[in-house]
């Protein structure tokens, strides 16, 4: 059984305008030690997805089940959820200073949280711990910044730190959401670097949410492509990369500067994503898709194996049949 099993994740929220259907049947899996990255436009679902299995969607409307180690993170209590939150699932946000509280120094921010926790741990134990996780995420004469507050950190040093305290107390799935978005590309590189070194240093499974494909192309053992609330494509990493099937996943690496190879053939998806209010018939894609044919319109896909691939695993929910997409041509563009 893996580490956590999603299976048809339903959630939505009522709103004046109507009700947001924000995720409309996703199922998902992570194995320890394994990386799956969720992609997709802001919008699909992808971030509304893991809030509501750590239980911070108050007031969503939520049916399906969360398998965390066998037991459901959808029923699991508030008192339950409190342990798992930090000890055993821990998330790491886009913008550490949502995170970080401006007025307690970064090592004591650190140490609350495991204290947390560990209450029978001596301070001692607990203050050391909380500056070596600093040295492990490689913030320099990690005591003495220990004793400093988040706004006297740099970007990178920031989320260095949020990654440290994700660490500490070692949970078992580390969920990052867009952790790098808000760093320049140097940065962004060097947090990824160590976030792949920690995870495999740790055997933390890590769940990578991200709006670019470049961010996980050589990180996610999975890729899971999100759009409009729903699973568009998963598979595999490399079949992912080098054979996608579905439209929307061509568009998002065809729109990626640091995943298509040439940035002089970059070309942006055209049309905004689909309001999930008022949700597209069919097909949910079809309104944006240069491919869309009639049944698109009236018929709503469902993941189907890519037949002729050698994963097992890759499926994708598009009417199109495979040669129709020119498979290939990409994959070669990818390999330059
Ligand atoms: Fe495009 Fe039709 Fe496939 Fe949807 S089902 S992605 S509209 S070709
Ligand atoms: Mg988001």
């Amino acid at each position: 059984m893996s580490l956590l099993e999603v299976t048809d994740l339903r959630v939505s929220f009522s709103t004046p305008d109507g009700v947001v259907r924000a995720v409309r049947g996703v199922s998902f899996a992570v194995d320890r030690g394994r990386t799956l990255g969720i992609v997709g436009e802001s919008g699909s679902g992808k971030s509304v997805s893991t809030q509501t299995l750590m239980g911070l969607t108050p007031g969503a409307k939520v049916s399906g089940q969360a398998l965390f180690e066998g037991a459901d993170l959808l029923t699991a209590g508030e008192r339950r959820m409190r342990q798992i939150r930090g000890a055993e699932i821990a998330m790491i946000f886009q913008d550490p200073l949502s995170s970080l509280h401006p007025l307690y120094k970064v090592g004591r921010q650190i140490e609350e949280m495991i204290r947390a926790h560990e209450p029978d741990t001596g301070r001692d134990a607990v203050r050391k711990r909380a500056v070596e996780m600093l040295g492990t995420v490689g913030i320099p004469q990690p005591a003495q910044r220990a004793e400093e507050y988040p706004h006297q950190f740099s970007g990178g040093m920031r989320q260095r730190a949020m990654i440290a305290m994700a660490l500490a107390l070692n949970p078992k799935l580390i969920i990052a959401d867009e952790p790098t978005t808000a760093l320049d590309a140097t940065v962004q590189a060097q947090i990824l670097d160590l976030m792949r070194r920690l995870q495999r240093e740790f055997d933390t499974a890590l769940i990578m949410i991200t709006h670019d494909l470049g961010v996980i192309a050589d990180m996610a053992d999975d890729v899971l492509v999100m759009y409009g609330g729903k699973a568009a494509e998963k598979a595999r990493r490399r079949p992912l990369y080098y054979r996608p099937h579905h439209p929307y996943t061509k568009g998002l690496l065809q729109s990626t500067p640091s995943a298509a190879a040439g940035a002089d053939r970059l070309r942006p998806i055209p049309g905004q994503p689909p309001s999930l209010i008022n949700i597209p018939t069919g097909c949910v894609f079809h309104p944006r898709c240069e491919y869309v044919m009639d049944r698109c319109v009236t018929d709503e896909p469902v993941l189907d194996p890519v037949t002729g691939d050698d994963d097992p695993t890759h499926v994708s929910a598009c009417w199109l049949p495979l040669e129709a997409l020119g498979l290939g041509e990409d994959a070669e563009r990818l390999r330059q």
